[in-house]
């Protein structure tokens, strides 16, 4: 499908339904996970797995679904060995979720994941701009429908190479960025805390972080990959300083190499609840991360096409 439906739906206010997980849900489903590269072997070792669980977000409502090529970026591609398997595993994810779409007979969007895994600090920011480059190259040119930058980092400089390197990319691009609290000043920054792949911890001011981000960045802006009641505060935080679209999809649990491990505390209507409330603050784009699964997309799904308040 196109954009068209999900530009109607922003433009009329509407709520839009992001999918959940893929790795922990894979993982869940029984797919090895690769030592470095996470989830990036699965489209190749367990591709009906990938298939199923795009195939079970569309039948929970979610609007998009987005390609499991969060952990096959170049740059850790190239580290872990796998070099010269860059087109087939991202080319590969792509087909799997236009499969499970085409079977779906609905009009699902495919969000391309480009993301900062295996970007190094150490590597400068410079270095890392080919690798950005060609995973958006290679996912545009598959044919998806957008592109979410999954800047997962905790570092500043490496989220804006990241969004430079997308200007020159013709499909509409939304952002994710995380967020932690920084419990000693209570004060929320930009980052993460459980990075398999970031090498130093240069915690930024998350309100200024955005308000840094929305001049070059025009789409919308995800706050993902955080812990779902640091969400909460970074909404509000973000809402003072970016007048554009926002959307979460934090996770729950934590990482273990190469696993996943999942909390139970928060039900799915729990995360209804969540979700209500980050609507209410001003979120448009809601679904999940890491831990999050088929039946917290399935709860929060009520909420979709509700006018936005
Ligand atoms: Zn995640």
């Amino acid at each position: 499908m196109t954009y068209n439906l999900i530009k109607k739906k922003l433009d009329n206010k509407n709520t839009i339904i992001l999918d959940g997980a893929i790795g922990a849900e894979l993982e869940k489903k029984g797919a090895k996970m690769h030592n470095d590269l996470w989830c990036g072997t699965c489209s190749i070792e367990s591709p009906e797995l990938v298939k199923k669980v795009h195939e079970e977000y569309i039948s929970a409502g979610a609007d998009i679904i987005t390609t499991n090529t969060y952990a096959t970026t170049p740059i850790a591609m190239k580290q872990y060995g796998f070099n010269d398997k860059i087109n087939e595993f991202n080319k590969k994810s792509v087909q799997l979720a236009q499969d499970a779409v085409k079977n779906s007979n609905k009009d699902i969007a495919i969000a391309g994941s480009v993301s900062t895994f295996g970007s190094l600090y150490k590597f400068g920011t410079k270095a890392m701009m080919p690798g950005f480059k060609e995973q958006l190259k290679i996912l545009s040119g598959e044919g998806v429908d957008l592109i979410i930058l999954e800047a997962m980092s905790s570092q500043a400089d490496i989220v804006e190479t990241i969004i430079e390197c997308s200007l020159e990319t013709k499909l509409p691009i939304w952002l994710s960025i995380s967020c932690v609290m920084d419990n000693d000043n209570k004060k929320v920054m930009l980052g993460y805390n459980d990075s398999i792949d970031s090498d130093t911890n240069v915690y930024e001011d998350f309100e200024k972080s955005i308000n840094h981000f929305s001049k070059i960045h025009n789409g919308p802006i995800l706050i993902a990959h955080s812990d779902i009641k640091v969400t909460g505060d970074a909404i509000k935080l973000a809402k003072k300083k970016f007048n554009g679209v926002l959307g979460a999809y934090p996770n729950r649990g934590y990482y273990e190499k190469p696993n996943w491990k999942f909390i139970d505390n928060i039900s799915p209507n729990d995360y209804l609840e969540y979700a209500r409330s980050w609507k209410k603050d001003g979120v448009q784009i809601i679904g999940g991360c890491c831990g999050v699964g088929v039946e917290e997309i399935k709860a929060i799904s009520i909420l979709k096409d509700d006018k936005h308040e």
